[in-house]
């Protein structure tokens, strides 16, 4: 039975590494350092895309793309996304609206908050007002506050596709 309105939750850190490029949100980002990861470390997309699945109970994005699995080395996070949505709205959902807060204390990411709404609406389909994005440091404090890593949290909500 699904229930009208569903609300999901997702979270995700990656570390920041030398040598890699920085994509946040699917919006390449100029900076020295880069997130690690299978995938192209998107921590931002990959939160999107639990939140969704969360709300939807589907399994989330580890089972979906393992990362001992060399089909997704690298890959592009906005298709693991694009999928997701798919799954979604095969079971019946659709993404209604999306809040999410970046943890990072370093690069600064007010600049990049609105491109990296728009990035994450139009792969949802959705309207832009729709996504918003903050963009909050760690005042310093651990992992986060040295800036040896940058993490996303999401909250998505979903609407019965009928
Ligand atoms: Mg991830």
């Amino acid at each position: 039975m699904n229930a009208g309105w569903r609300v999901g939750i997702g979270y995700d850190i990656h570390r920041l590494v030398d040598g890699r490029p920085l994509v946040l949100g699917g919006v390449r980002i100029d900076w020295p350092q880069g997130l690690l990861g299978h995938s192209d470390g998107d921590a931002v997309l990959h939160a999107v895309a639990d939140a969704l699945l969360g709300a939807a109970a589907l399994p989330d994005l580890g089972d979906l793309f393992p990362d001992t699995d060399p089909a997704y080395q690298g890959a592009d996070s906005r298709a693991l996304l694009a999928e997701v949505v798919s799954k979604v709205a095969a079971a019946g959902y659709r993404p209604q609206n999306i809040d999410c807060i970046v943890h990072a204390e370093r690069p600064k990411l007010s600049e990049f908050k609105e491109p990296i709404a728009r990035s994450i609406a139009a792969i949802l389909e959705l309207d832009p007002g729709a996504v918003n994005v903050k963009a909050k440091t760690n005042e310093g404090l651990g992992p986060l506050g040295s800036a040896e890593g940058i993490a996303c949290t999401v909250v998505a909500l979903l609407r019965t596709d009928d």
